[in-house]
């Protein structure tokens, strides 16, 4: 079956059709922090959005190349920096670091790559598309010294959004901050110098300066993947001006359509609105943390239902998300014990209760994650019937706790090692000794035990992982 996206741009669901088909290699962009303060479980709505979403292509044999860039010089963080009197990097620093701690706790899976918008690379290439865009009449400078994007001079511009450009009919020269722009939709692609920015400024051949958000993510995304690319994600408030400009600025330098599919999740809400800085209604994760809730926990809660479908955070919310887990937990103990226990029941062969393809059909029609779920729980469901009755045997359980680790190579929240049975964590950290002591022997025996107890310890690149083993 094939895979279907709603894509933004058209407004329609579409067969997806990668560039590169036949090798299955797949060129993703998302756009990730600005690091002024902790993200907040809004931000990571979408983040968790875009893992399962790289991860369902990973389990359909696509080669996802990703890339999420890290926005570290902006209004935001160049405000909190003065605030904090201290330099711009080392402001950013602890954010940087706290979002990569708190992608690791939702077990998102790492981008190739994470770029940050202040490399000098990047602020090249930066310089380098704006002269472009200079050069073809797309972008000006202004009496202010910034520069700006001539949207009227891009057909395309307000496609994304499907906006109509007659509708930001310029009301001739806007006050303020743009007072020197030609057309009140023109955005800055370079923002002059000006003694609020401190320090924070390169040479460009329109004067000292700083890069405008949007320019920082068109750069990073054609430096690192190319001139195209075939899935571009975000939340919905990045449609309208930030992707929008992206097109207008990439496309307007390469000639080329830039992205193929346009993925945005809906907004985690709270009480109705959406979960923002500015409202003061947000979560970070320690916060979540600190209220007794795991990393899988809230994974699961951020991920369980359809990306296109607002989210509203809620406690009653974390707690039905404690209850899944456990279900699923139980579930999986239950099977592993009829897997052990070899239970061969007489009725065994009557029922026909075979995992099938729905779970994945269903991440395949739009990464219906909630159909999905909804096709495990009933899963569940019927098998513990049959447990129950004694009609599931050994045979079948396997077969069931086999497709659990196919879809769990998706969702990902299965227990931490942490959690593991006291006598098994046991064995597992004398075998991490062992290695450390380099005793391999000792290390192996210990390997062959737990393996003879239905565990399994591979070594990865991030330490040691124990699992409980498929068919044990
Ligand atoms: P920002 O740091 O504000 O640029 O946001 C980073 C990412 O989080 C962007 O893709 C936003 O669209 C997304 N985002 C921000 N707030 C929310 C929210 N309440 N729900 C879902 N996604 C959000
Ligand atoms: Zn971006």
């Amino acid at each position: 079956m094939s895979i279907r996206f709603f894509n933004t741009y058209s407004r329609a669901l579409e067969e997806f059709q990668p560039r590169a088909s036949a090798s299955r290699k797949i060129d993703m962009y998302t756009c990730g922090p600005t690091v002024y303060s902790r993200a907040h479980i809004g931000n990571f709505r979408a983040y968790v959005f875009e893992d399962l979403l790289q991860r369902h292509l990973e389990l359909r044999d696509y080669k996802v190349r990703r890339v999420m860039n890290v926005t570290d010089v902006d209004d935001k963080t160049i405000r909190g920096a003065r605030a904090a009197k201290i330099p711009l990097a080392e402001f950013t620093a602890p954010f940087k670091q706290a979002f990569f701690e708190d992608i690791e706790t939702l077990r998102i899976k790492r981008a190739n790559e994470f770029p940050a918008a202040t490399d000098r690379r990047y602020v090249d290439k930066m310089i380098a598309m704006i002269g472009t865009l200079v050069s073809r009449g797309l972008a000006y400078q202004a009496d202010d010294k910034s520069v700006y994007y001539r949207i009227n001079k891009f057909p395309g511009y307000g496609k994304l959004a499907h906006f109509d450009l007659t509708q930001l009919q310029s009301t001739g020269r806007v006050k303020n901050d743009e007072y020197d722009k030609e057309h009140v939709g023109d955005f800055a692609l370079w923002k002059a110098w000006d003694e609020e920015d401190g320090d924070v400024k390169w040479d460009s051949p329109w004067g000292p300066g700083r890069p405008g958000w949007h320019i920082e993510c068109s750069a990073m995304a054609t430096a690192i993947l190319g001139d195209q690319i075939d899935i571009h994600c975000g939340g919905v408030d990045n449609i309208f001006p930030h992707h929008e400009a992206e097109i207008a600025q990439t496309e307007g330098v390469t000639g080329k359509q830039f992205v193929r599919y346009w993925l945005h999740c809906a907004h985690l809400l709270v009480d109705g609105q959406k979960m923002s800085k500015s409202l003061g209604n947000f979560y970070t994760l320690p916060d979540l943390l600190e209220r007794g809730y795991t990393g899988r926990e809230i994974r699961y809660s951020l991920m369980r239902v359809h990306y296109r479908a607002p989210l509203n955070f809620t406690w009653e919310g974390m707690e039905e998300a404690r209850q899944a887990l456990a279900r699923i937990d139980d579930w999986l103990e239950r099977l592993h014990e009829t897997v052990a226990d070899k239970i061969d029941p007489p009725k065994a062969d009557k029922i026909d209760l075979q995992p099938g393809a729905r779970f994945e059909e269903a991440l395949d029609d739009d990464l219906n994650i909630s159909a999905a779920l909804g096709f495990l729980f009933e899963s569940i469901r019927e098998t513990n019937r049959a447990l129950d009755r004694n009609e599931l045997g050994a045979a079948a359980a396997n077969a069931w706790l086999q497709w659990w680790e196919r879809i769990e190579s998706v969702l990902v929240i299965q227990p931490e090692v942490a959690s593991l049975p006291a006598a098994i964590a046991a064995l597992a950290e004398a075998r991490m000794q062992a290695r450390l002591a380099k005793d391999w022997r000792k290390s192996d025996e210990l390997r062959d035990e737990l393996s003879a107890r239905g565990w399994e310890a591979r070594d990865t690149k991030d330490g040691q992982k124990v699992t409980r083993r498929a068919g044990a």
